[in-house]
């Protein structure tokens, strides 16, 4: 399925609502995946006078397929519902819409009484690239991390190496 087919599918979803609830839902409404989104799912905003974005996370969707991607729709949908009535949280009333829609929820938002839309899915963090080593002059033990130290915790002579107790001021930094 392209992108385009998705969203319209999506789409159709979104305006059997509006055939369904009328006036509660109704709005302008665009919809569009981003692949900007590393850690969330999605997000609606309100970009005018009933007038909402709704963006999906295009790495869900690469990870997980079309049937979370939807229920993460499901969710936003609600959002927007909720926004209607300037209900801006994941409030009581959201939750029940939510559920009401079959939206997913991660667990902790979730809750006790909404645990069956809980979403045990997610998207990995991405690790950052591990680009300086520093290494023990003393015991050659090392570690990477992905920004340089700066000099004011490198230089501190009470940080020491964790195994031999070296001061980190006699290690090498290097570049990989
Ligand atoms: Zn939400
Ligand atoms: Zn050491």
């Amino acid at each position: 399925m392209s992108d385009y087919e998705t969203i319209a599918k999506l789409r159709k979803i979104y305006d059997d609502l509006v055939k369904e609830m009328g006036d509660a839902i109704e709005s302008t409404l665009s919809i569009s995946f981003s692949s900007r989104f590393k850690t969330r799912a999605g997000d609606c905003r309100q970009i005018g006078i009933n007038e909402f974005r709704i963006r999906l996370s295009k790495k869900l969707y690469n990870e997980f397929g079309y049937e979370r991607i939807e229920k993460t729709f499901r969710h936003e949908l609600a959002h927007l519902y909720c926004f209607k009535r300037r209900d801006y949280k994941h409030s009581q009333l959201f939750k029940r819409v939510c559920n009401q829609f079959g939206g997913s929820m991660n667990k902790r938002m979730a809750g006790w009484r909404y645990e069956e839309s809980a979403s045990k899915e997610y998207i990995p963090r991405t690790r950052m690239a591990k680009k300086w080593k520093y290494t023990c002059n003393k015991c050659k033990n090392s570690f990477e991390r992905a920004n340089k130290m700066s000099k004011k915790i490198f230089n501190n002579a009470n940080r020491v190496c964790c195994h031999c107790k070296n001061p980190t001021t006699n290690f090498t930094e290097e570049r990989i």
